[in-house]
């Protein structure tokens, strides 16, 4: 339980992501939570529609997740990975490999999303390192968000992650317009002309193009259409330039294939994943490379790559992870991540004749309401509160990606809110 006396202390003491020590925005005490609802401390019912930010796919307190856990623990919660193995790293990785995009078959096991990403961009550095002109720069996609270590951050979206709050601090890389063809769009070849120029004058200081596959996530929530996926993978190709496809928030079937690469047919050559890898219990991710990345590194001067974090391989974390890829092979995702875009669909669609709102996409269990305004963040949070859902937009967007297992009961609750949130004014900072 939580009394006011915690609350003042969470308040007066602990940091909240992106959050003021000195003017701190409410924070909701949850005490439980279980399929899709949270539980207040007061015993106010949320209905859960951010999965925990894209984690909790399978929905929470899943037993079957729940019971790994505990047949893990009895047999060990850690173990360092230096010098050692043991069964639910293996089986794990044995399960990413066999599901993963063809040629991704050598796993490097790690703490969160964010240093998934430093690893995968450390692989590349490291590839090239035994070259005659070693590569360190990287090429990406404006609107991109990789996680907030400095080197994810670097090649996140500069205005949105304030790369000018960093300057001197983060290395400087290269950007090109996010493509602008929208998922279902027709395709326009010119979306790829800035890619392949910046491709064509920098190949030989690129070490990789790294991007989110189709759907940019907190950088903007936009869908990108996937001939501009298959046009990066052969420009790569091309040019000899590895391809870093960042799957953290779109891997394990939120878009409607298990992996968002596969809406293009094609396989990056390290593949980053996190979030939904422990079905939302756990910090693991996984950055997935091919053999000839692999072996490069290990032949490079180094001659083994350079990375190892204490819990590195984590047995517990592994063993819940096993279990909710076996929860995914199973296979009912598809159906379910199906019919929720169905839902969202119909129910989002028409919110699009509504003033306020700019843009509504849709796709896979992912739904994004773009209004005209920024909405007030405090009071919006507390209407949703208010209307016994839990929806946390950030900036012009507001956005849903349920667990797999919501209900369509839940899902209307969910659109419902934010149909009535769209039209209040109050929830909504608007120009003088
Ligand atoms: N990459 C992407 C695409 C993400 O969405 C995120 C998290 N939102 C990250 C990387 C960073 O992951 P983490 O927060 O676990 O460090």
């Amino acid at each position: 339980m939580l009394t006011a006396d915690d609350l003042a202390f969470d308040r007066q003491h602990i940091w909240h992501p992106y959050t003021s020590m000195i003017d701190p925005l409410p924070c909701y005490p949850v005490v439980t939570a279980d399929r899709c609802t949270l539980t207040l401390a007061d015993g106010t019912q949320l209905t859960e529609g951010m999965s925990s930010w894209w984690a909790a796919i399978h929905g929470y307190n899943h037993p079957r997740l729940n019971q790994a856990m505990v047949r893990q623990i009895s047999h060990m919660s850690h173990v360092m990975f230096g010098g050692i193995t043991h069964p639910a790293a293996v089986s794990l990785c044995r399960k990413l490999v066999d599901m993963s995009p063809e040629g991704l078959d050598k796993v490097f096991l790690a703490d969160s999303g964010s240093v998934a990403v430093e690893v995968a961009m450390k692989m590349a550095i490291q590839y090239y390192s035994g070259d005659t002109r070693p590569r360190r720069k990287f090429l990406t996609i404006r609107q991109g968000y990789h996680g907030d270590t400095f080197a994810a951050m670097s090649v996140c979206d500069p205005e949105n992650s304030m790369h000018a709050l960093w300057k001197g601090y983060l290395p400087e890389h290269m950007f090109v317009a996010a493509p602008a063809t929208g998922f279902d769009h027709p395709w326009q070849e010119e979306d790829i002309a800035e890619m392949q120029q910046m491709l064509a004058a920098h190949h030989q200081q690129l070490a990789a193009v790294i991007l989110e596959p189709i759907v940019q996530g907190a950088g903007g929530m936009r869908f990108y259409h996937p001939n501009y996926l298959r046009r990066v993978r052969q420009l790569c190709d091309q040019f000899g330039v590895l391809l870093i496809a960042d799957e953290i928030a779109t891997g394990f079937g939120r878009t409607g294939r298990l992996f968002a690469c596969q809406h293009a047919e094609i396989s990056p050559d390290i593949m980053c994943l996190g979030k939904g890898l422990t079905g939302g219990t756990m910090t693991l991710s996984a950055t997935l490379a091919t053999s000839a990345v692999a072996e490069k590194i290990s032949n490079s001067p180094a001659g083994c790559f350079m990375h190892g974090p204490t819990f590195m391989g984590n047995p517990l974390a592994c063993a819940v992870a096993c279990e909710s890829l076996s929860i995914l092979a199973e296979g009912h995702w598809q159906r379910q991540v199906k019919e929720i875009e169905q839902l969202l669909t119909e129910q989002l669609q028409p919110l699009k004749d509504c003033p306020r709102v700019a843009d509504v996409r849709v796709l896979g269990a992912i739904g994004v309401i773009e209004c005209h305004h920024p909405v007030r963040m405090a009071e919006i949070q507390q209407f949703f509160v208010s209307q016994g859902v839990w929806i946390r937009p950030f900036g012009r967007l507001i956005y849903l990606m349920p667990p797999y297992i919501i209900r369509p009961e839940e899902l209307s609750r969910l659109t419902t809110a934010i149909s009535l949130a769209v039209r209040q004014d109050n929830l909504f900072a608007m120009p003088d």
